[in-house]
């Protein structure tokens, strides 16, 4: 079963506004097995609005359109899709009433444009918007199915969960869409495409894989559309089983889980605790523990030591290293992660020392070269890692490889 999502609206064309409705219709289709095969976005526009609905039934069995419902004379979607189905415009009672007590809700009147909120075509299907006047349409043609919605976005998706779904569901008999992603981090992409690479060769027909990418994190999701759910979802667990043998130290979890989550995770089920001590990451780091509720239970202290006096005072690193070694150096990554771990009184700690730019790099240490230290119950060590040369983009790859630094430890432990 396939299916085409248009959007309608000169502002989604303009970039006035983003079109979301998209994002939330196909979300759902997914989850019945109804496979978006395209997603358009159009201006109001009758004739645009025509053509693009035959090339969609042309192609798919359900279209799902949102906007252009409303009172105004911008507004052309309902008397476009009457001329489409051959349909003449009747007021609907029910509708009527709705509109009236809604308004008097908001103690506007009832005029004459509200009264054509309630004229529907008279072969569709009402849907009835307890949320909004403009009330949603079911049209049917042959064994195909247009819905028309309003382009207000909590309108629409109520009436996609309360009423289209349910009577997507009911009108045919639907298979099952599985995606599954796992989270890998710590192998760029091209290396990491070369070492799965006959893993992904060998994957049954249908299966589909997609790297996604992000900073220091490579997403592999597996697909498979219109399937039984259940016997594929344990054939994807068994190739997922044999990629997990094969990146080891690179899986991370499944799913939209982010390394901060999985690490935020595993500290409160150990009962262990965290301090941080940043200098090039000013801060990101606990930025990114404190924004998950929670993190009290393991956050013991985050300290932004920027000038070499507070990594001396606050942390207790050697002014005579940093000295001879540089502010960017293992010698001071290590201290700092000591002396983090030390001043917080915690199991571990994370440490960064780099530089940020776009000034202070040198032959020896350019732009972008981070030390990141990282203290456990039983060691420290500090990694070297040239984390690119934007600065934001240098804090972003610092800050996640630190936290993947942390997690490597607490997952080998
Ligand atoms: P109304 O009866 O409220 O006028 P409508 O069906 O006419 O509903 P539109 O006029 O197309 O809807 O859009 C109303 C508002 O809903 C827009 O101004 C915009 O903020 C939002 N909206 C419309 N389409 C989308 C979309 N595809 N994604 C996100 N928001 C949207
Ligand atoms: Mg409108």
């Amino acid at each position: 079963m396939k299916s085409t999502i248009i959007t309608i609206g000169d502002e989604i064309l303009i970039g006035q506004i983003l079109d979301t409705n998209s994002r939330y219709i196909s979300q759902a289709l997914n989850r019945i097995g109804i496979v978006v095969a395209e997603r358009t976005s159009i201006g109001d526009n009758a004739t645009q609005i025509t053509e693009t609905l035959d090339r969609a039934l042309a192609a798919t069995d359900v279209v799902i359109i949102t906007g252009g419902l409303g009172p105004t004379k911008d507004d052309i979607t309902k008397h476009t899709l009457a001329k489409y189905f051959h349909s003449e415009l009747v007021y609907n009672e029910k509708v009527g009433e709705d509109v009236k007590s809604l308004l008097a809700l908001r103690g506007i009147a009832f005029n004459e444009l509200n009264r054509g909120q309630a004229m529907v075509p008279r072969c569709c299907t009402v849907l009835y918007n307890n949320h909004g006047t403009a009330p949603g349409m079911w049209f049917e043609q042959g064994n195909k199915v247009v819905v028309s919605l309003p382009g207000v976005p909590f309108e629409m998706e109520h009436l996609i969960s309360d009423s289209v779904i349910p009577m997507l569901r009911e009108r045919f008999d639907l298979k099952s869409i599985v995606h599954k992603t796992m989270i890998t981090s710590g192998i760029a992409e091209s290396i990491l495409a070369e070492r799965i690479a006959d893993w992904e060769d060998n994957l049954p027909d249908m299966l589909h894989l997609a790297y996604l990418p992000a900073p220091n994190i490579v997403r592999l999701r597996l697909s498979a559309y219109e399937v039984d759910g259940q016997s594929v979802e344990k054939i994807i667990d068994g190739q997922f089983e044999a990629l997990r043998k094969i990146i080891h130290e690179a899986f991370v979890g499944f799913e939209n889980a982010s390394v901060e989550e999985i690490v935020h995770q595993l500290l409160i089920e150990r009962g262990e605790s965290l301090s941080i001590a940043e200098s090039c990451t000013g801060g990101n780091i606990a930025a990114k523990f404190t924004a998950m509720a929670g993190a009290s239970a393991y956050l013991h202290a985050g300290v932004v030591s920027y000038s070499n006096e507070s990594k001396r005072d606050i942390l207790g690193v050697n002014m005579d290293d940093i000295v001879r070694y540089g502010a960017v150096s293992e010698q001071v990554a290590l201290q700092m992660a000591e002396g983090a771990k030390r001043v917080g009184a915690s199991h571990y700690a994370i440490s960064t020392t780099g530089i940020a730019g776009p000034t202070g790099g040198s032959a020896e240490k350019p732009v972008g070269t981070v030390w990141i230290g990282i203290a456990t119950p039983t060691r420290t060590f500090a990694v070297l890692k040239n984390c690119g040369t934007d600065r934001g983009q240098i804090i972003q790859r610092a800050t996640a490889y630190a936290i993947k630094l942390l997690l490597n430890e607490l997952q080998c432990e």
